[in-house]
């Protein structure tokens, strides 16, 4: 297989992508003016294998890493383009943009403070331990990606705002955080993207989990977009060659090794390199585990969910996650209800062998854990959604289903009522961004 050299594409280089000719002057602005605020960033393996130039723009692909105008609020986006058009200085559109940003809720419900652990009284700031069984782990080298997702809502980490970085240079506080917490059985890296790391930088913080002595830790994750955004990660040489002997070397270690893909259309399971960088890591014992959010204009309908799970079946992959997003970015593009998504799960799912039902969601990742959209019912003559907690703060929640009042429009639980006069005994108004939710 011809491995081409990764080239990205930002703002800066728009004119250099061979196809954006074929784009409306309008499209183009709306690049231009929406990727100001939205991080924009996309490859030449996404633009010459997945993306469809002859349905742009509404190619899903496309979609997924170009900004569209109606991501952003018609007034802000107005208010940006004319700061464009009339040549305004550097600093002030950045201002605008800054202002813009925020007003999308970079990080809802201040997750920056949430799960922080401490080690003898010192903040780990690279690391997230909010279940019990689970510790997040955000490698400082590996806060972007090899192309941008449109919907996502990490991107303070990748235009430079400052403070919002996560980011942790040493493994060994991990280290240390672990021995004390010998009930921490996984350790998921994710990011950005992990595996834009350099393999010779990505061992640096694996093998000192393996050569420690942890006989609690079974497993570890790697949450990753790189199936999709450029699979030559796993293809290419002697990099490609290092990355599958390290995944080797943790399963040869007695671990399991997880890689947790992100897959967000069947298009990105179909290419050649794709299938064969899914071959090459399930040949080194990983499993791969895949997972997406629900977006409209992206995956909002069953055909595609059942397509993408048989797809992952038939090629290996263990479907694991259908989430939901939430009001940051630009949900209000890409959100989908609840009922809806429920309906959109249940229809793929009911099409689908055992084989793919491994699937759990729809499912939102709120301060207090990951709550299942498990389907509507009616309780005494009246329609009532149920759900399910997934994954909890505290652990014996998990499997208690409870009831919300019926609500087409809902797109989040703090939009939903309890079915209950009592109320329900979490606070619904906090809600966090799954920080596993893509990559
Ligand atoms: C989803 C998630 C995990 C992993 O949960 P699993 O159900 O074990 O995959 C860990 N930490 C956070 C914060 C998460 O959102
Ligand atoms: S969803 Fe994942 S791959 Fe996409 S931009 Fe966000 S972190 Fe990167």
């Amino acid at each position: 297989m011809r491995i081409p050299t990764y080239r990205a594409y930002t703002l800066s280089n728009l004119d250099q992508i061979p196809q954006i000719s074929s784009l409306s002057a309008r499209q183009r602005r709306a690049i231009e003016v929406v990727g100001r605020v939205l991080p924009f960033k996309t490859n030449n393996y996404v633009i010459d294998e997945l993306i469809d130039w002859t349905r742009v723009p509404d190619d899903p692909l496309f979609r997924l890493t170009f900004p569209q105008e109606e991501m952003l609020d018609p007034v802000h986006f107005v208010r940006l383009q004319r700061a464009l058009s009339t040549n305004g200085h550097e600093r002030a559109l950045r201002r605008i943009a800054d202002e813009i940003r925020l007003m999308l809720n970079p990080h809802p419900a201040g997750q920056l403070e949430y799960n922080v652990p401490s080690l003898a009284g010192r903040r780990l700031p690279g690391v997230q331990h909010k279940y019990r069984e689970t510790v997040l782990f955000f490698p400082s080298a590996g806060q972007t990606c090899h192309a941008y997702c449109s919907f996502c809502f990490r991107w303070p980490q990748f235009v430079g705002m400052n403070g919002f970085k996560f980011a942790m240079r040493e493994t060994e506080s991990l280290v240390a955080y672990l021995e004390q917490h010998p009930e921490v059985t996984d350790v998921l890296f994710t990011g950005g993207d992990p595996l834009v790391m350099k393999t010779r930088i990505l061992r640096r913080y694996v093998e000192p989990l393996l050569q420690a002595d942890l006989p609690g830790l079974t497993s570890l994750r790697f949450g990753t977009k790189a199936l999709s955004f450029w699979p030559y990660r796993f293809l290419d040489g002697q990099e490609g060659e290092a990355l599958l002997a390290l995944f080797r070397r943790v399963v040869d270690s007695g671990k399991h090794l997880a890689v947790m893909a992100h897959f967000s259309h069947p298009r990105e399971l179909s290419t050649p390199a794709a299938q064969e960088a899914i071959a090459r890591i399930r040949a080194t014992g990983a499993e791969i585990r895949t997972q997406s959010p629900i977006l409209r204009h992206i995956n909002d309908d069953a055909d595609t969910w059942a397509r993408l799970w048989q797809e992952q079946v038939r090629q290996g992959c263990v479907p694991y996650y259908m989430f939901v997003v939430r009001d940051t970015g630009a949900q209000r593009y890409f959100g989908v209800p609840l009922v809806r998504a429920w309906r959109i799960f249940k229809q793929a799912y009911e099409r689908v062998s055992g084989l793919a039902r491994t699937v759990r969601g729809p499912s939102m990742s709120t301060t207090h854990g990951k709550v299942q959209v498990v389907g509507v019912t009616e309780v005494a003559g009246e329609k009532a959604l149920v759900l399910n907690w997934l994954q909890a703060r505290d652990p014996d929640w998990v499997m208690r289903p409870f009831l919300a009042q019926y609500d087409e429009q809902a797109l989040w639980l703090d939009e939903l009522v309890p079915f209950n006069s009592a109320g329900w005994e979490f606070d619904p108004g906090a809600g966090e961004y799954d920080r596993n939710l893509a990559a």
